[in-house]
């Protein structure tokens, strides 16, 4: 049986192209899509006709008559074709099934991520259990696209030696192989920053804008950019680096070997460490005192902080004042007209979100600068894992300008 990813690698460039635009807008009349890519009647049914008969899109319902036969209206077939997005982050490891509409149909999360072997094992298990679940047959699966913490070789689809893993395994992961062995899929690989970004910029709350900007803000912050409608790609493929911006030239040392990054005063672990520290100096410290010290995590502190807890509050709006004036200089330089801050400090602490979003508003240097910001965007925690997804369905259909560089053998 002929897979679905051989059937459309077989077909035209503009039936891929006519697939990627339904996918995106549907459903959809002829009438639309027409005028959307300029084609003829005669033509535009000559590369529907391949979509239709393959069923990777379907007629859904009639649209409201305009005089004359009332139109009929497409989009993709919420059961022709499926793909697996793959999120390996820090403190935990997110897979997902989705349909061509980027809607989840399974997923499952564990946390933290083991050494590379067994992550890939436990996803790989995870797939083929859900697919039998499902009763989705493997040939209606395009691939798999994973989004990671960098830094990568995308080409190579290595993970490179990424900072703060839980783990010291994950040096020189040929990630991309490693599935590729397991799953015996087509597969992808790209910075879940990215990946978020594309997919909110696709299907989420960035469609339609071509100048979007994605924080994730937790252990690390990682950072992703759509300029001008492309993924913003540097030679080296470092999510981290705005985390390393420096913002205090005095101050405490970071792990990179420089001073007073935006990382050192604005991550989960740094947080969570001049909390305790501050603890300590303000109260002296039993032994009880010193044992509670150690359940005291980022949460507890964001929740302290939510109800009103004054050292908690200091320390989180400190961070978020810091976060804040970096923001500032990075919108001075790429202009997003949307700016999504996300990950498990956003998520949990509106005083984080509510002061990074205010300073970086009052600092910026462009004051008629028309910018929104989104708290999670739209697909929240499961962005990296859809991104991922949508990735390799952008590499099948063949936009270069998303995927340019990647080499994807099967
Ligand atoms: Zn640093």
């Amino acid at each position: 049986m002929v897979n679905v990813y051989d059937k459309l690698m077989n077909m035209k460039d503009q039936s891929k192209l006519l697939l990627g635009l339904i996918q995106k807008n549907g459903p959809v009349t002829r009438n639309q899509i027409m005028d959307a890519t300029g084609m003829k009647l005669t033509t535009l049914k000559r590369f529907m006709q391949p979509l239709l008969d393959e069923g990777f899109i379907i007629e859904v319902g009639i649209d409201k008559s305009t005089g004359g036969r009332p139109p009929t209206l497409y989009d993709v077939n919420p059961k022709g074709s499926y793909v697996i997005g793959i999120d390996i982050s820090r403190t935990y490891t997110e897979t997902v099934i989705t349909n061509l509409k980027m809607g989840i149909i399974d997923l499952h999360r564990f946390e933290p991520p083991h050494d590379p072997t067994d992550t890939v094992n436990q996803i790989s298990l995870y797939v083929k259990d859900a697919l039998s679940r499902l009763g989705i047959a493997k040939s209606l699966v395009l691939g798999a696209g994973i989004g990671t913490v960098g830094p990568l070789d995308r080409k190579k689809g290595v993970i490179l030696n990424p900072a703060n893993f839980p783990s010291n395994s994950w040096i020189n992961v040929p990630i991309r192989d490693m599935f590729k062995e397991k799953l015996s899929l087509p597969i992808v690989i790209d910075n879940g920053a990215n990946a978020a970004v594309l997919a909110e910029h696709l299907f989420g709350i960035g469609k339609g804008i071509d100048n979007i900007s994605y924080f994730h803000c937790g252990v690390g912050i990682r950072t992703g950019a759509i300029s001008s409608g492309n993924i913003v790609r540097a030679i080296n493929e470092y999510e981290d680096a705005f985390g390393h911006m420096v913002v205090d030239i005095k101050g405490e040392p970071c792990y990179c070997k420089n001073r007073g990054c935006i990382e050192t005063m604005c991550s989960i672990p740094s947080i969570t460490k001049k909390f305790k520290k501050l603890l300590e100096q303000r109260y002296s410290s039993s032994d009880d005192e010193s044992k509670s010290l150690d359940r005291i995590d980022y949460l507890y502190i964001c929740n302290a902080a939510e109800q009103g807890d004054k050292l908690a509050e200091e320390v989180i709006l400190n961070a978020a004042t810091i976060f804040g004036i970096g923001l500032a200089n990075y919108i001075n330089l790429i202009n997003p007209q949307l700016v999504i801050l996300s990950g498990p400090l956003v998520k949990n602490s509106s005083l984080f979100y509510d002061t990074c979003v205010a300073i970086a508003l009052q600092r910026k240097y462009i004051k008629n600068h028309k910018i929104s910001f989104s708290r999670e965007g739209y697909f929240k925690e499961h962005a990296i894992s859809i991104g991922a997804a949508a990735l390799l369905v952008e590499e099948i259909l063949s936009m270069p300008k998303y995927i340019s560089g990647i080499n994807m053998e099967v």
